[in-house]
């Protein structure tokens, strides 16, 4: 089937989505144009930013790809302290931000618990509930999703990392800590819980097929998510999947399966939210203009104070390290425009997939 076809079905079967995995050229071009057309049609040209806060690399797991995994005894640990959490979130409500993420390596103590809920509340006050407010701090139990959804934080981002369970133990040790089938239902329960919640997978992994990447997008819709983001995996010499470094797709050809990725599944999901992740800034110093001019539509400025974002590398090189967040603010503002874009300023920016699903939009 030609590609103008497959371009104006309503609804992408798997086939479908693996011919436009592997459009090159022309198509590829009218792949990206449609992607484009169909995000300015259905939420404008807006950005939303979310100020990411790196709470701690403190992490009980040991995920195989992980700059910070628990078993890098390279790293040294931090927490930040309360205080630096909360001016951070001050700032970027100075800056007009509109939310804040709180991410960081997975705890489940109860002191873990009992923080967060108590920045969630405290940051809520700032702006008298100004900011939204994202978290991102790995799998955990219901009554602590709960807890902290009635502190008031309201999205959540857990990545699937590989909705194939043979793929996802290829890149994961296979233990308690480690469980495929807990982090899909802990996808579940933050759906229940009515956080707009988020996943996604890493892209370029070793052993992953294009197969896997169309079963990825399939999932995604299959849960009827509210918000995705994917980026390209990178090596990190300090972790075990390093050793597959020459077997992977090269730096060029992950930059642009991701860019496919967020293409098509802007066309299977038009309205949710899709971050240009700083992974991709990381490999191509212009990856995020690039994600957001194929179909994403939020950006995660880096807010955390610069003495603690070298020991935040879950990846090697990340983009950003050295910048100081005010600089940030005026950088994006010029990338976006430079794309024809507009970053939304002192607004949640929620999912409007979200939204219209619950009868709010
Ligand atoms: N512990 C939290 C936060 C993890 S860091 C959680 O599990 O949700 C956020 C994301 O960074 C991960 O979900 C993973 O998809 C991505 N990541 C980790 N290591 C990476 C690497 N080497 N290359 C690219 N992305 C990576």
């Amino acid at each position: 089937m030609d590609i103008e076809k497959i371009l104006e079905k309503e609804h992408l079967e798997k086939q479908d989505i693996l011919m436009l995995l592997a459009a090159e050229g022309d198509n590829k071009k009218k792949l990206f144009a449609k992607s484009l057309q169909v995000k300015l049609k259905h939420l404008d040209n807006y950005v939303h930013l979310r100020g990411l806060i790196e709470y701690s690399n403190i992490c009980t797991k040991s995920c195989l790809y992980c700059g910070v995994r628990s078993k890098n005894t390279k790293v040294e640990r931090y927490t930040i302290s309360d205080e630096e959490v909360l001016e951070c979130a001050e700032l970027a409500y100075k800056l007009g931000y509109g939310s804040v993420a709180l991410q960081s390596g997975e705890r489940f103590d109860p002191d873990f618990t009992r923080k967060i809920t108590y920045l969630v509340k405290e940051i809520k006050k700032i702006g008298d509930g100004a900011l939204g407010i994202t978290l991102s701090l790995g799998e955990q139990s219901e009554d602590t999703y709960r807890e902290w959804f009635e502190a008031g934080a309201h999205r959540y981002l857990l990545r699937i990392e590989a909705s194939n369970e043979a793929l996802y133990y290829k890149i994961h040790p296979h233990d308690e800590r480690h469980d495929f089938k807990q982090r899909l239902s802990c996808i579940d329960i933050l759906i229940k819980l009515g956080y707009q919640t988020g996943t996604g997978v890493m892209v370029g992994l070793p052993f992953q097929t294009l197969d896997d990447l169309a079963d990825d997008l399939l999932f995604f819709r299959s849960k009827d998510i509210a918000m995705v983001g994917m980026g390209p995996f990178i090596p990190h010499p300090d972790t075990p999947l390093y050793q597959y470094a020459d077997q992977i797709p090269s730096v060029k050809e992950r930059m642009d399966l991701t860019l496919k990725m967020i293409a098509i599944l802007r066309l299977m999901m038009p309205e949710i939210n899709m971050v240009a992740a700083t992974a991709n800034q990381t490999i191509d110093p212009l990856g995020r203009e690039k994600a957001i001019a194929v179909g994403a539509n939020v950006i995660m400025p880096n807010l955390t104070p610069n003495e603690y974002r070298e020991d935040y590398l879950i990846y090697p090189d990340k983009a950003c390290v050295s910048d100081k967040p005010d600089q940030c603010y005026t950088c994006l503002d010029i990338r976006m425009q430079s794309i024809n874009h507009k970053v939304l300023y002192n607004a949640w920016g929620d999912s409007v997939a979200f939204l219209k699903k619950h009868g709010q939009k």
